[in-house]
Formats: C-alpha cells, structure tokens, sequence
C-alpha cells in the first residue's frame, strides 16, 4: 500500500491509498446482553467522508487511516 504526505493547513497529513480488497468484508459489531450482531457493510459502496459523494477509483486516498476522501475533497484539502 503506498503512503504519501499532503500539506493542509494544519501541517502534514499522511494519505494512504487503500485497493478495493481493503474496503472488502467490513462490518460492524453489536453486542448486548443476550444477542451478537454482525452487520455487513456493503462493499460497493465507499463513501466520500467529507462530501458524501461515491468513490469509484481506485487505489482511494484516506487520511488519517479512516476518512476516505473523493479526488476533487483531497486537492481540496492539499495546500
Ligand atoms: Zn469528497
């Protein structure tokens, strides 16, 4: 997986560009009590974190090791 840095205002953020297998079987775990629930997220569907847009290229740039972010949101942020 490559890794590359982008300068925002902030500073430095790292950006690592995830392949599809990556977003493949993620789910959510609920538990309570009594009951233990597997809910799938759908792996056709990754969603911008900033815009809500679907991203449909890959390698997906994500900062932060969890928001995924559409082209146009990362030179958006990219100084
Ligand atoms: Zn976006």
């Amino acid at each position: 997986m490559e890794t590359t840095y982008i300068q925002t205002s902030d500073g430095k953020a790292k950006v690592e560009w995830w392949p599809e297998e990556k977003f493949r079987n993620r789910a959510t775990e609920v538990f309570t009590a009594e009951t233990y629930e597997r809910i799938s997220v759908p792996d056709d569907v990754i969603l911008c974190d900033f815009c809500n847009i679907t991203i449909e290229e890959f390698p997906v740039p994500v900062v932060w090791g969890t928001h995924a972010l559409c082209k146009p949101c990362l030179e958006k942020m990219s100084k």
